[in-house]
C-alpha cells in the first residue's frame, strides 16, 4: 500500500461494467459497513481510500485490501480512473468533499446529514445535478427489508388510510462514538445523527411529506456543550396522518419501533431503525397480531447496489440527494422547534431537482 497515490492499473483491467470507488474519510462507519458493502457488491470495485492522515489511510487501505490510499480527492484524481465516491467524513466536510467531486465528474454517496445547512445541501444538489452526476444519500435504512415491507403494506392500502406514525429510534451511543456526535456544537447532537433518519423513513415508508413540526430535545446523559442527545417530536404529514418520532443516544434498554396505524389496521416493526439487519414486522387487526414474512438483507450493500445501478443504468438511487435535502429541512425545523418552543413549518424538497432561485 502507498499513501502517494500510485497508479492503479488503468485500463487494462478497468471493467465498464463496473463502478469503481473511492472512500473518502476513513471512518468508524465505511470501516464497519460500507467499505465490505462495496466489496460484496459484484458491479462494485473499491480501489482506493482519502484520509488526511496518511497513517490512517494506509491502515484502512491495509485493513481491506484496497490498493491505493491518498491525502486528497485531488491526487488521487490524477492517477487513478475512479468513477464514485463514498463520502464518509465529519458532517463538517460532507459539503465540500462532496463539491469537489462532483466538479471532478465523480458520483457521490454521500454521509447524513447532507450537510449541516439548507444552503449547503441545496447548493450539494444543484452542483449534483448540474454536473450530471448521481449524488445519492446514504439513508441506508431505505435497504432493509423490514422497512421495505412496511412500505409496502402501506402502499397496498394493506392497513387502510394511514392517520398515524410513531418512529423511536433510541439507542445507547457507544463510548468510543462519544466524541465530536456528543460534544461538538457545529456538527454534533442526535438532531444531525439520528433525527435525519428518522424522518426520511417516514418519508419512505409512508410516501407523503412533512409540513410542520413541534419539538422538545434536551442534554439528559452524555450531551456535552448543550449539545442535545434525545429529542421529541410530533409532525403533521401533507397527508393530514400525524407522526410522533423520538431519537435518542442515551437509552440502553430501548428497543427501537417503527409503527403505522390506519383505519383498517395496524403495523408493528419491533427492533428495526438499525444499521444492522434486525427486526420483525407485524400487521395487526382487532386483536389478531400477524408476523409479516422477511427475508434479512445487508442494508448497505442493497444501498450501494442501488447506487451502482443509478450509475451505471439511469436509474433511481435508493435515497437521492434531494431526499437528503428533504430530511435535513426537516430536521433543521426539528431544531428550530426545540429551540425556540415553536410550532416550525418545513419547506416542501419532494425528491426533485426543480427548486426555485
Ligand atoms: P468518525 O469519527 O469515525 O470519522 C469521521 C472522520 O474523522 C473520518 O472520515 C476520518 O477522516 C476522521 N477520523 C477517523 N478516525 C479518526 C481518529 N481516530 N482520530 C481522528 N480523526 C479520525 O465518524 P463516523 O464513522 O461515526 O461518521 C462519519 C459520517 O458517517 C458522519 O457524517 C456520520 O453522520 C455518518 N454516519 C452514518 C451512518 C449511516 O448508517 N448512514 C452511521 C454512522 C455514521 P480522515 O480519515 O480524513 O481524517
Amino acid at each position: 500500500m502507498t499513501e502517494t497515490p500510485q497508479a492503479i492499473p488503468a485500463t487494462g483491467r478497468r471493467d465498464a461494467g463496473k463502478v469503481r470507488w473511492a472512500i473518502v474519510g476513513a471512518s468508524q462507519i465505511a470501516r464497519s459497513w460500507v467499505a465490505k458493502a462495496i466489496q460484496s457488491v459484484p458491479d462494485a470495485e473499491l480501489v482506493a481510500v482519502v484520509s488526511r492522515s496518511a497513517a490512517r489511510g494506509r491502515a484502512f487501505a491495509d485493513d481491506f485490501g484496497i490498493p491505493v490510499s491518498a491525502t486528497s480527492l485531488k491526487s488521487l484524481l490524477a492517477e487513478t480512473g475512479i468513477d464514485a465516491v463514498y463520502v464518509s467524513t465529519n458532517n463538517d466536510r460532507h459539503c465540500d468533499d462532496t463539491l469537489e467531486a462532483a466538479a471532478s465528474g465523480l458520483h457521490v454517496l454521500c454521509e447524513k446529514p447532507l450537510g449541516l445547512t439548507l444552503n449547503d445541501a441545496i447548493k450539494m444538489a444543484r452542483a449534483c445535478d448540474r454536473a450530471g452526476v448521481v449524488l445519492a444519500t446514504n439513508h441506508h435504512m431505505r435497504g432493509a427489508a423490514t422497512h421495505r415491507a412496511i412500505r409496502d403494506l402501506v402502499l397496498a392500502g394493506k392497513i387502510g388510510r394511514p392517520l398515524a406514525a410513531r418512529a423511536m429510534y433510541c439507542e445507547y451511543l457507544p463510548k468510543e462514538l462519544q466524541t465530536w456526535r456528543t460534544k461538538d456544537t457545529a456538527q454534533g447532537g442526535v438532531i444531525y445523527d439520528l433525527t435525519v433518519h428518522n424522518v426520511d423513513v417516514l418519508r419512505f415508508v409512508l410516501a407523503d411529506e412533512p409540513v410542520e413540526v413541534m419539538s422538545m430535545k434536551a442534554s439528559s446523559l452524555i450531551g456535552e456543550n448543550g449539545v442535545e442527545d434525545q429529542v421529541q417530536s410530533i409532525v403533521r404529514f401533507a397527508s393530514g396522518l400525524i407522526a410522533y418520532m423520538h431519537e435518542g443516544q442515551v437509552f440502553a434498554h430501548h428497543e427501537t419501533a417503527l409503527e403505522v396505524h390506519g383505519t383498517e389496521g395496524s403495523i408493528y416493526g419491533r427492533g428495526i431503525l438499525d444499521e444492522a439487519p434486525a427486526g420483525r414486522v407485524y400487521i395487526r387487526r382487532g386483536t389478531e397480531m400477524t408476523e409479516i414474512p422477511v427475508e434479512p438483507v445487508n442494508l448497505y450493500a442493497a444501498t450501494i447496489a442501488r447506487f451502482n445501478a443509478a450509475v451505471l443504468h439511469g436509474e433511481h438511487p435508493a435515497a437521492t440527494g434531494w431526499d437528503g435535502v428533504a430530511s435535513l429541512a426537516t430536521a433543521l425545523a426539528v431544531r428550530r422547534s426545540a429551540q425556540e418552543g415553536v410550532c416550525v413549518p418545513v419547506p416542501f424538497f419532494q425528491g426533485s431537482p426543480v427548486i426555485p432561485g
